[in-house]
């Protein structure tokens, strides 16, 4: 099937132009949007074109489509912008996770068990931790928090005396003491130390309520990663302790004879380390570590390794910031085989491992659906017919004759005159020369010449440097109801990469090219880098929309750390959200949760919405008193008013 874009080769494209229509099938889009790449077989396109989810139901596996379950979901009352939770895919991550380091552990007959942890930043929404530590009893699966609010939800939610909650992150009295009084009351709570001053601190807390405490130290690892977060790791991270820290604490803890409750080492390589050989390195250097604590007389018996297990953003399994080249499997062996054969070598037994992953557990779990509200068609114009008129500026004129001499060997110098003609005109209109008519005018001949230098450029060999652009097609804006800063951040603050495609009419070829803009005022609030056919591409394939129909984007790969890093540009507030599973073979919406109302946002940035809406009714009155509007007048726009006020902030259909 040949793609409707390809970097490389502007015959491509022009191809697809004339591509049959009926040959395209759901496969085809499939093969495009690279889905059986990075979807894990959680998403699918149906042969009918729509992309779906696949969740239990009962027993067996349910494929649901995702345009039925938004349309049920407005049905409901909630509109799109539309976040949709998927807890069968958190589930299914959190035994996948653990039954990969059971195998691995079978395997090579290792001595230890695995217990994993959740770090609540990742998405610490209650229905998240709610699930975790639901789906997640089965296998002791516990909680890392890494402050004191974060600790607080754990003592609330993880109850399982077999399961551990570790605590990270800056200590002061309150927080350890709310760890001591957890172990009080039954849970294996571990607080790390990640500075050297806290162990005074916790001894002296441990020691008033007499009680010994769980342990652990954070360390500082030479080994470096290249992934974005590489500075959470190495020896110029702000988190852990140097080897010399370390040693003080042993020392402190053995003069106090407490040796015995250091049972934790604990590191963190950064969030989506891409390279498994970074990741073996690390855990090289750390179970040396481990082993060098045990023999100095540490209690031990834990290793943390801490979280950034990747995710496949970009479908590619290799080392680009948005991939990993390696499985959870793979990742869950090699940990198991490296902290085996450290140990084995140095004679000490083998650690139980524990893991902070987080990404790799809630990134599937969410997807952001919008509808697009307008389009910025760069190329509409190119259709119309135009007619120089007669008392115009000559150059027109002249631009308007490069198209008719345009023919295939005089590609560039037709180029070279367009360039000319339209900057004559530009800089006559600054003198006052050429109307902004006529300015405009040029504009549109000037891309109609592009347009055709481009369809010759296809059928050229050699081409000229200048020309070799031009084979980039121009894009149209697709205006998304969405905003990137409140549900996409990663997008603008690191680059990120996540899927995005329409989630319907994938049976159709998609005869068009666009960017993604939202709804702030914010240039930076547009998706411009997508991954098509396995390269990146500064354009997505989309459709045309339909009259009366709306257009669907979805956004996939959301679990992980986009609702909590969102903020209020623009003052555009959560979106609504809907958890969605599927019950003998219908949708089932379990949890709906209205997103902001205006109202919510204005209170978020100090504003009381009764007094915001007061200063509007004086406007108003003010107005019936000068005569501008009647009473009854007043009363309709006040109206209109306070239901603004109490609505959405995204735009409602
Ligand atoms: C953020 C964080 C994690 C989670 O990292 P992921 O890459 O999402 O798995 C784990 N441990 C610590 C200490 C963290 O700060």
């Amino acid at each position: 099937m040949t793609p409707p874009l390809s970097k490389n080769s502007a015959s491509n494209s022009h191809e697809a132009n004339h591509h049959d229509k009926a040959a395209w099938s759901s496969q085809s889009s499939s093969e495009l949007y690279g889905v059986e790449k990075w979807a894990n077989e959680f998403f699918s396109i149906s042969d009918e074109g729509d992309m779906q989810v696949h969740l239990q139901d009962g027993d067996s596996e349910q494929a649901v489509s995702l345009p039925e379950i938004v349309q049920g979901a407005r049905d409901r009352g909630l509109e799109m912008p539309l976040l949709l939770r998927f807890p069968d895919l958190l589930t299914a991550r959190i035994k996948k996770i653990n039954e990969a380091f059971h195998e691995a552990i079978h395997d090579c007959d290792y001595r230890g068990h695995y217990r994993g942890v959740y770090p609540i930043k990742v998405n610490q929404q209650q229905q998240v931790i709610e699930e975790v530590t639901e789906f997640g009893r089965h296998y002791h699966y516990g909680l890392e928090a890494g402050s004191k609010p974060e600790l607080l939800t754990a003592l609330a939610y993880m109850h399982d005396p077999k399961a551990y909650i570790i605590c990270n992150g800056y200590k002061d009295k309150e927080f350890i003491d709310l760890a001591l009084r957890g172990q009080m009351l039954g849970l294996q709570i571990v607080l790390v130390i990640e500075m050297p001053g806290e162990l005074d601190l916790i001894l002296q807390r441990a020691a008033l309520m007499n009680l010994r405490p769980l342990l652990g130290v954070r360390v500082k690892l030479c080994t470096c990663n290249d992934s974005h977060w590489s500075h959470s790791s190495g020896e110029n991270s702000v988190f852990g302790l140097t080897p010399n820290q370390v040693l003080d604490v042993v020392d402190k803890l053995r003069s106090s004879e407490m040796l015995d409750c250091l049972q934790l080492m604990h590191y963190h390589q950064g969030s989506q380390v891409p390279d498994i050989r970074a990741i073996r390195e690390a855990a090289v250097e750390a179970t040396r570590i481990y082993c060098e604590l045990s023999k100095e007389g540490a209690a031990m018996g834990l290793l943390d390794i801490g979280g950034g297990l990747g995710i496949d953003y970009d479908g590619t399994r290799s080392k680009s910031s948005s991939s990993r080249n390696y499985g959870i499997r793979e990742y869950a062996a090699d940990i198991v085989d490296v902290i085996k054969t450290v140990c084995d070598e140095a004679n000490e037994p083998h650690p139980n491992i524990i893991s902070e992953s987080g990404r790799a557990i809630a990134a599937y779990y969410s997807v952001l659906i919008f509808n697009i509200l307008d389009i910025n068609q760069s190329n509409s114009h190119l259709r119309e017919i135009e007619t120089i008129e007669p008392n115009s500026h000559n150059y027109l004129s002249k631009l308007e004759s490069v198209i008719h001499d345009l023919n295939d060997d005089n590609a560039q110098e037709c180029y070279n005159d367009a360039v000319y003609y339209r900057s004559e005109l530009l800089s006559l209109f600054h003198h006052g020369n050429v109307s902004l008519r006529e300015r405009a005018q040029s504009d549109r001949l000037f891309h109609r010449i592009l347009a055709q230098l481009r369809e010759k450029i296809d059928q050229l060999d050699d081409l000229p440097d200048d020309l070799i652009e031009l084979t980039q097609k121009k894009r149209d804006v697709y205006y998304g109801n969405f905003s990137l800063f409140q549900s996409l951040p990663d997008t603008w603050a690191i680059d990120q990469l996540f899927p995005v495609m329409p989630i319907h009419r994938l049976d159709e070829q998609p005869t068009n090219e666009a960017i993604i803009a939202d709804i702030t005022c914010d240039c930076d609030g547009r998706i411009d880098k997508f991954l098509i056919n396995g390269e990146q591409q500064n354009a997505l394939p989309v459709h045309y929309p339909k009259d009366g129909q709306d257009y669907m984007l979805g956004v996939f790969l959301v679990g992980a750390y986009q609702e909590t890093l969102g903020d209020l540009h623009n003052l555009m507030g959560d979106t609504n959200v809907v958890s969605i599973g599927s019950q003998n073979g219908r949708i089932k919406y379990q949890r709906e949760l209205s997103g902001d109302s205006v109202a919510d946002v204005l209170s978020y940035v100090e504003y009381d919405p009764k007094h915001v809406f007061e200063r509007f009714l004086r406007l108003a009155e003010r107005s019936v008193e000068d005569g501008k509007i009647s009473a009854q007048e007043r009363k309709k726009i006040i109206d209109e008013y306070r239901e603004s006020i109490a609505g959405y902030t995204y735009f409602e259909s």
